[in-house]
């Protein structure tokens, strides 16, 4: 699963790149997740994976938060002086503590947590492995995921289906194209 701009997706079983019937397997991005308060994709529906735990995502949690939240987060400061808030910026302040960014972070947490929970009851893969420009996060974004993926498994999954962070960096879609080739 690549979480940058938008949330990218791909399933190997059994050493294969699954393709889907039209070639839209592995479209991580467009699981729904979100039911509260669900905003428009780029796909055309609402409430998409991507619409809460890409980098745009989480810009859009950040200002759904910061609208409902009344207190003296530094966050919430930046937000409304209109600086420029990424996602970079949301996880450097909720690991120092930042009471929003920590309310952002939950949520974040959540609905990726409850995407890959619910992959592995359906797949059961060796790992989910969670790569881009948002894991730069790293050990602290998977705490979040895992307590979430933790509680939403059943006891054979959780044991068996590992969270993990990716490791080829921005080389990954290279090595992923030329062993399609290979194939
Ligand atoms: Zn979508």
């Amino acid at each position: 699963m690549t979480l940058g701009t938008g949330v990218g997706g791909g399933i190997v079983a059994e050493g294969k790149l699954l393709h889907g019937v039209a070639g839209a397997a592995g479209e991580l991005g467009h699981i729904t997740v979100d039911f509260d308060q669900p905003v428009p994709c780029t796909c055309g529906k609402k409430g998409c994976l991507e619409t809460v735990a890409s980098a745009t995502g989480i810009v859009n949690l950040t200002r759904r938060y910061a609208d409902e939240y009344a207190g003296e987060a530094e966050l919430k400061k930046l937000i409304d002086n209109g600086e420029d808030v990424t996602a970079k910026t949301v996880f450097d302040l909720a690991k120092e503590g930042d009471e929003l960014a920590l309310i952002v972070y939950r949520n974040f947490s959540r609905y990726l947590g409850i995407a890959c929970a619910n992959i592995g009851s359906i797949l059961n893969p060796s790992t989910i492995v969670i790569g881009g420009g948002v894991s730069a996060a790293g050990p602290f974004l998977l705490e979040g995921i895992q307590k979430v993926y933790d509680e939403n498994t059943f006891p054979q999954v959780r044991t068996s289906t590992k969270l993990a962070l990716a490791t080829l960096g921005n080389d990954a879609g290279v090595i992923g194209a030329a062993s399609l080739v290979l194939q």
